[in-house]
């Protein structure tokens, strides 16, 4: 039994079998196959050198045409190692040698040929080492593609471990084939983190060696809750583990109960519960479990779960069956957040160096109009089937939010010329996520109609934290005092102008921090559907009075670190379910 400490991002535990899924940025750990599974290791290799030779080939001709026979030669180069049987052969032969797979005896013969030519004195021949490689990474690109058919493969549910999943990757899960999954790298709110609420199943990033560890077909406990992962588990933890399971099973029936209930103080006080959704789908999953609308969707997911733009039509379809699904219940459509995490496949092509701080969210938009003018069309389209609000993300300026609202109104405008429906009194909003944004909020509220504070990009750039950094993880804190002072600024810059603000950052779905949001005035809460019962429970115990007391009390604490216990202290008297533990300890 071996336990590993990660930090959980998806509640729930569950007990399953490992499929680990190879990355080619990692050391690809040596597994063996039965001895019936040689044949499809050896077919997985021809086609995936087929594959790369095409590519090469493709490469080469382009090459030639533009830039001349010098380039082409490299391809040229590439393709003649990938031709020679000195290189091929002994991969076949390990694999029907060893019984391995086809990317472990790839990453063998690979590495000893880039061996071979750093160990002849002669530079231009260790200068080939860099070819080895690329020509290794391609190779591995097109088999690593065959991860998706083993999962496909799946007879039953598994637990994925792999060293880092894209939140594409995520996205390509379905709950029939993967019952949780592990990652050894990634932060508290990084997209792929996010995509496993979205789909309800238990999550652990950040976990550090595991892949190296863990094997196809191991037992292994992933606990979502507190972010523990025990690798071949005894008897008895399976047990205890298994319990906790049924505990909590019953705790989220009782929860159940609260669906059709009002999110109301004990002192009378309503708060509007919203869904953070990904996929229009998820809507329904809002309605039951009890909230009253959409206070986020992330529309960039469906441009993550496919290679090309979506279309105008495709688009209105989508965020179409989102609102008809709300049945007249609100929806807040925020437009694209592409990049940093959640690339496009021409930005992966061309990977920016400071991603987060790069090319993203409403700055990727202005520079590719034609793409977010289709996208306003299209949401503009559905807002003539139900009440529908806009809301563009990571402004940092009142010239960038002026431009989008311009480009809005045009777009608009060409809609009215054509005749199309939408709802001319469509509200525009904007998230509250840079620091930038939330200094100036008073300013802003000016040109907006709604605030929604993304605390998951605030805390990372008030704290100059990656959110998807394990190593950096500990210092991701959304309790640190400079983070909280900025949110209560927002709030009450909001209020002061009468612009509506709520939140929709992973915080406004943690039991911890509810009772601190309703003390610092939040009266609208949007977050993962799956949290909504747990925060219903606790809005119907608390009175208003007692959050402020608390908000005040932890206004005048320094420490992000006092701060936290303070939070825990009070929800745990409120939840204790919540903070049920098991004896494997971190
Ligand atoms: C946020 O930054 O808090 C937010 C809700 O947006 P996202 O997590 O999609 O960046
Ligand atoms: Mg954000």
């Amino acid at each position: 039994m071996e336990i590993f400490k990660g930090i959980p991002v998806s509640a729930g535990v569950a007990i399953g079998r490992v499929l680990v899924l190879d990355d080619a940025r990692v050391r690809i750990p040596r597994r063996t196959v039965d001895s019936n599974e040689v044949k499809g290791e050896l077919t997985k290799l021809e086609s995936a050198l087929e594959m790369s030779r095409a590519e090469l080939l493709d490469l080469e001709s382009r090459a030639h045409q533009r830039l001349g026979d010098d380039a082409a030669q490299i391809f040229a180069f590439h393709r003649g190692m990938l031709g020679d049987p000195s290189l091929t052969g002994p991969i076949r032969e390990r694999i029907e040698r060893e019984r391995v797979t086809a990317e472990f005896s790839v990453v063998q013969a690979f590495g000893d040929l880039a061996e071979w030519f750093r160990s002849l004195d002669d530079p231009s021949f260790s200068a080939k080492v860099d070819d080895v490689w690329d020509l290794e990474r391609r190779v591995l690109r097109h088999l690593i593609g065959e991860q998706k058919t083993r999962l496909a493969r799946l007879t039953e549910p598994a637990v994925v471990v792999s060293h880092e999943l894209t939140p594409s990757e995520a996205a390509s899960f379905t709950p029939e084939t993967v019952m949780a999954f592990v990652t050894d790298v990634g932060g508290r709110t990084s997209h792929t983190a996010i995509m496993a609420h979205a789909m309800g199943i238990p999550a652990v990033v950040g976990a550090g060696r595991l892949t190296a560890a863990a094997q196809d077909g191991d037992l292994i406990i992933v606990d979502g809750d507190r972010g523990v992962i025990v690798l071949n588990p005894d008897e008895e933890t399976v047990q205890e583990h298994r319990a906790y399971i049924e505990r909590q099973r019953l705790f989220r029936t009782s929860l159940a109960d609260l669906a059709s209930e009002e999110a109301t103080t004990t002192c009378g006080e309503h708060i509007t519960l919203m869904g953070n959704i990904e996929f229009p789908r998820e809507a329904a999953a809002v309605i039951e479990m009890g909230g009253e609308g959409v206070g986020l969707y992330r529309t960039e997911f469906l441009f993550l779960t496919k290679d090309d733009e979506p279309t105008e039509e495709e688009q209105f379809e989508t965020y179409a069956e989102a609102v008809r699904s709300l049945g007249g219940r609100p929806i807040t459509f925020r437009t694209f957040d592409l990049g940093a995490d959640k690339y496009t496949s021409k930005q992966a092509k061309d990977p920016e160096r400071n991603p987060f701080l790069g090319l993203r969210s409403i700055r990727y938009c202005m520079q590719n109009l034609p793409m977010f003018r289709t996208q306003l069309r299209a949401i503009l389209r559905a807002s003539a089937l139900g009440p529908a609000r806009i809301m563009f993300p990571l402004i940092t300026t009142l010239t960038e939010l002026r431009q989008a609202r311009m480009v809005l109104r045009d777009v608009m405008e060409d809609l009215e010329d054509e005749g199309v429906p939408f709802d001319r009194g469509l509200k525009v909003g904007m998230m509250v996520e840079s620091p930038a944004a939330a200094v100036m909020a008073s300013a802003f509220a000016r040109e907006v109609d709604f605030f929604s504070i993304g605390t998951n990009d605030l805390v990372q750039y008030v704290l100059a934290v990656d959110r998807t950094n394990e190593h950096v993880a500990s210092l991701y804190t959304p309790s640190h005092p400079a983070v909280l002072r900025l949110v209560k600024d927002v709030i009450r810059a909001a209020r002061r102008q009468g612009v509506e603000v709520s939140i929709c950052g992973e915080i406004a779905g943690d039991v911890e921090y509810t009772m601190l949001l309703l003390g610092m005035g939040l009266r609208t809460l949007s977050a993962s559907p799956g949290a909504i019962p747990q925060l219903k429970r606790v809005i119907r115990s608390v009175d208003i009075e007692t959050c402020e007391r608390l908000a005040r009390k932890v206004g005048s604490l320094d420490s992000e670190r006092l701060v936290a216990a303070q939070l825990r202290d009070a929800a745990r008297k409120v939840i204790p379910e919540a903070f049920d533990g098991r004896s494997v300890e971190d």
